[in-house]
């Protein structure tokens, strides 16, 4: 029998994880990449003898990846090393508190009783619940399609669905945490987890405090050769397995004929395919590589919300700071304040929360010797054409006046080098509608159902992976949806 042929568009984490998982399962694969590189969000660049890990930059779920060398046969730590962090993070609070977040739950519990007037027992009991949702949600919503009747009619699915009330899905994140927490500092805290997937967390439904036990119980890692390096050695081991990538090629249409996908469009040539998988985003997917057949464009799923974005400065910075770790939170005095501007009057408040990550803290050849390579991000808005130039230059300063004040240094003295990264780039870089940095937001309690599938129901053939779908946006989330589309490929 002839090997089938799969097609994949875009080179996105998720998309070389679909291309490796379906030569493993005998395919021959081609992958179509518009950039020059592979990676899309999840890529990297060097200026002036700084290198940047340019989007990503907290890894966790590193299972994920390893499972993929499994899955090949290999060893993942011949290819791919890691370590986890403890502690996870530094927290710098307005009001001039410091809180350090261990890695382990006790000495967690007892720094936040300590720094933050948090009850030890308390925060104990909020990671039970945080681990409770996790049991409840992860087989149902996020390692299988919700879309396939196959995936309810399984014993440990109905057991879940069962218990779906206990996911706390009716109150918000904050007035859950508000509740069930006594320290406005934690709350903050806990609340912040509402960004890891671009969300509210005014609006978002308490089952997203399942985040907090991702992060604490499975824990948070660095790659020893940078985030980047997720991307390129997840690219060897597809070519290892015979995938071909094709960069710099833009697929410009999926060919259609009736209900099947029939071939992709590169360079005006015409590629036969008996599956073709999209990696692209998937509202560009219809818009721009089906606009040939608008009567498929589910349009009620493509005008969700998106989430929010991102604003990064990239600066090489001429000293280092022993006071800071490879991740850092400069927390907002005001943060219903800060999410208010984000998500209702759409732009940028003027204490923005700022994270700042220095990869060369673990890997000093990031920057040169007695210099730092620091990764300056805020959340933003979508891009829904703000003016972004005014706003950017308004947060760079701002920016700059935060952390000077907080470091006693003069930080835009020590600036050597900038590049900025904004919601027009982001979109323009990675065709990532709005520049969202995780497809879909989960602002309303009926998100998880609303994002699309990772199969179209009006072409067969055509499957969807990454960010923008099912389960979605961060680098775990992507890695599981290219599992769900070749678990269902052929099945
Ligand atoms: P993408 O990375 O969006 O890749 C899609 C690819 O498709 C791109 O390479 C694009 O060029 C290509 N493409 C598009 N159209 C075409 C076409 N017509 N033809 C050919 N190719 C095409 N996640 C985390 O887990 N931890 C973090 O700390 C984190 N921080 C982030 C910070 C930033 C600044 C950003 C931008 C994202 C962050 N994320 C984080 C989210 C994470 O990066 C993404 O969810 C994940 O990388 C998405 O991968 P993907 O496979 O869906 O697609």
């Amino acid at each position: 029998m002839p090997q089938p042929k799969a097609l994949i568009i875009g080179a996105g984490i998720a998309g070389i994880a679909t291309a490796i998982r379906l030569a493993v399962k005998g395919y021959n694969v081609d992958v179509f990449e518009v950039n020059s590189y592979p990676g899309g969000k999840l890529s990297e660049f060097e200026q002036q003898g700084y290198r940047f890990d340019a989007g990503p930059s907290l890894f966790t779920m590193p299972q994920y990846v390893d499972e993929l060398f499994r899955l090949a046969g290999k060893n993942p730590a011949d290819a791919f090393t890691y370590q986890r962090l403890d502690p996870v993070c530094n927290y710098f609070y307005a009001d001039g508190s410091r809180f350090t977040a261990y890695a382990d739950e006790d000495k967690f519990a007892a720094e936040a009783e300590a720094v933050l007037q948090q009850p030890a027992g308390q925060v104990r009991r909020y990671f039970q619940k945080s681990k409770a949702i996790y049991q409840i949600t992860n087989h149902v919503f996020l390692e299988q399609s919700l879309h396939r009747l196959k995936t309810f009619l399984s014993k440990r699915t109905l057991r879940s669905v069962l218990r779906l009330p206990q996911i706390d899905a009716l109150r918000t994140m904050h007035s859950a945490n508000q509740k069930e927490l006594s320290s406005k500092r934690i709350v903050q805290f806990f609340n912040r987890y509402a960004t890891y997937n671009g969300s509210d967390p005014y609006q978002a439904p308490a089952t997203l405090n399942v985040i907090p036990h991702l992060e604490q119980h499975f824990g948070a890692y660095f790659p020893d050769k940078g985030m980047y390096s997720i991307t390129t050695s997840l690219v060897k081991l597809a070519e290892e397995l015979g995938v071909t990538f094709h960069y710099g090629q833009p697929v410009q249409q999926i060919i259609t004929a009736g209900n099947k996908a029939t071939a992709l469009q590169v360079n005006n040539n015409f590629i036969k395919a008996d599956v073709i998988v999209s990696n692209m985003d998937v509202w560009f997917t219809y818009r721009k590589l089906l606009s040939k057949r608008p009567e498929l464009f589910p349009e009620k799923i493509l005008n969700q919300q998106r989430s929010s974005s991102a604003l990064i400065f990239y600066w090489g910075i001429s000293r280092q700071f022993a006071e800071l770790d490879l991740h850092n939170i400069f927390f907002s005095g005001d943060y219903e304040a800060e999410f208010n501007h984000i998500w209702k009057q759409k732009n940028i408040s003027s204490d923005p929360t700022i994270y700042l990550n220095i990869s060369s803290k673990f890997k000093p050849d990031d920057a040169p010797p007695g210099h730092e390579n620091w990764f300056v991000m805020i959340n933003v808005p979508a891009n829904t054409g703000q003016d972004w130039n005014t706003l950017i230059a308004k947060a760079r300063q701002d920016i700059i006046n935060k952390l000077s004040g907080q470091s006693g240094q003069d930080i835009a003295s020590l600036i050597t080098c900038e590049s900025i990264l904004d919601p027009r780039s982001i979109e323009s870089r990675t065709s990532s509608y709005q520049g969202a940095l995780y497809g879909t937001s989960s602002n309303n309690r009926f998100a998880a159902f609303l994002r699309h599938a990772n199969r179209s129901s009006k072409l067969k053939n055509l499957y969807f992976c990454g960010g923008s779908v099912h389960p979605g946006g961060g680098i775990p989330l992507a890695l599981l949806s290219a599992k769900i589309v070749s678990d269902w490929i052929g099945d």
